[in-house]
């Protein structure tokens, strides 16, 4: 018996196995579905998909033998993929000195016909063989040997896929993680920011207040900007405070009745309307299985907006109703407003989307971004129909469970 050599490229070829994470893995249908079919069309009782490692073969798929790996001396695979280009041919093991003492072949599984295609990587590496192997001396026509290396073509693509799929998810993961750190730290600096702000605005109060005698009317009016600046930051903060929240207190533990929650967000917004008074139509909306804060900032949001989106001098006018199908709740709340363009109905649940300048409608851009973030983590969708100058719609969902 020869032991196999060690292929030049062992370190690189080895590395390239490992990155595909398949070592030591459970069977899958996809690789016996091959292996099987490599049995059929060769007519052999045993096939392969072995992987040559460091110190062994794995077999990601074994048609008609028990073992899942035996030792890299003793492999077949070993000696084949030193020549990545072609299938390597062992008629009668027996009578080839490579192999004659191997005891593979003089106990079980009592290899005696080998065929082995390599497994070659986009890279070029061998990472191992599709194999066939019979107990009896064998050959196999030009039919079985083309059949047998497409399907070891498969192998690699379906091995290919596996990684392929594996950076997808990790890159997802990445994605993830980024956002959830971005997310924190804008809670943190939102957070960190209050204090300072809250002392330049209180100042800035007291300095309008006490030395009214020494201020001109320009003075005043720089006074005056500077409070309302930090004003508008500090609004900006809160709504960057609740959107980096928004979604993560969702439970389904809790029922809420929405009636009353509805009431209550129509008493806090009209409480500070004011123009004309909002109309508000609701009616026998359902008790959901969600905690009532996120549920409150979404209603918030949504009724506000539709008053706020509204013509000069025209009464809004909002509906909010439901209707359920086996697994979700689907609202709708409607308005008589301003009407949304077309393009802009996707873009405006991005965080900071604002589609009018801030003296024709304030805001900050992240009311929609959280309402989306809300519906989501409540296993729902939301989305907007409108029609310009006459009004819009916004449909949310959430799970029932
Ligand atoms: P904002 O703080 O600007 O209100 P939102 O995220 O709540 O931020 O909304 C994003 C943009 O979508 C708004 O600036 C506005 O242009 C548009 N919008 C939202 N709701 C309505 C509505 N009911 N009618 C018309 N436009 C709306």
């Amino acid at each position: 018996m020869k032991k196999p050599e060690i292929p030049e490229n062992e370190e690189q070829r080895l590395r390239a196995l490992g990155d595909y994470q398949i070592l030591d893995t459970l069977p899958e249908k996809d690789y016996d579905d091959i292996t099987r079919l490599a049995s059929a069309i060769c007519d052999t009782p045993i096939s392969l998909i072995s992987l040559v490692d460091e110190q062994r073969q794995f077999f990601k798929s074994h048609h008609g033998l028990e073992a899942s790996e035996t030792m890299r001396d003793y492999s077949f695979c070993a000696h084949a993929i030193h020549n990545p280009d072609d299938i390597m041919l062992v008629s009668d093991s027996r009578k080839d000195e490579r192999f004659a003492d191997n005891p593979l072949v003089e106990g079980n599984p009592f290899v005696v016909f080998y065929a082995g295609v390599p497994l070659i990587t986009p890279e070029g590496y061998a990472l191992g063989t599709l194999c066939s192997i019979d107990t009896k001396p064998r050959t196999l026509n030009q039919q079985q040997i083309d059949a047998l290396k497409c399907l070891s073509r498969q192998v690699v693509h379906l091995l290919e896929l596996r990684k392929k799929n594996r950076q997808l998810l990790d890159a997802q993961q990445q994605l993830k993680d980024n956002a959830k750190f971005m997310e924190e730290f804008a809670y943190m600096a939102a957070h960190d920011m209050k204090e300072p702000l809250r002392m330049v605005k209180s100042f800035m109060l007291l300095l309008r207040k006490r030395h009214t005698e020494k201020w001109d009317d320009t003075d005043k009016k720089y006074i005056n900007f500077a409070i309302n600046g930090a004003e508008r930051m500090e609004n900006l903060l809160m709504d960057l405070l609740e959107y980096a929240k928004a979604g993560v207190v969702t439970t389904h533990n809790e029922q809420t009745d929405l009636n009353p929650l509805i009431q209550e967000v129509v008493e806090l917004i009209t409480s500070e309307e004011m123009g004309k008074q909002p109309l508000i139509l609701f009616s026998d909306l359902p008790i959901v299985a969600t905690s009532k804060t996120p549920l409150k900032l979404l209603f918030q949001n949504l009724i506000s907006n539709a008053i706020k989106y509204q013509q000069k001098d025209a009464q809004a006018q909002v509906k909010i109703s439901s209707e359920q199908t086996d697994t979700h709740w689907k609202f709708n709340i409607t308005d008589n407003g301003i009407g949304i363009k077309e393009e802009y109905l996707q873009s405006i649940f991005d965080p900071f989307t604002r589609l009018h300048n801030r003296q024709e409608y304030h805001g900050s851009g992240l009311g929609l971004a959280s309402c989306k973030k809300i519906v989501e983590r409540c296993g729902g969708t939301i989305w907007a129909v409108s029609e310009e100058g006459k009004g819009s719609t916004f449909y949310f969902t959430i799970a029932k469970k």
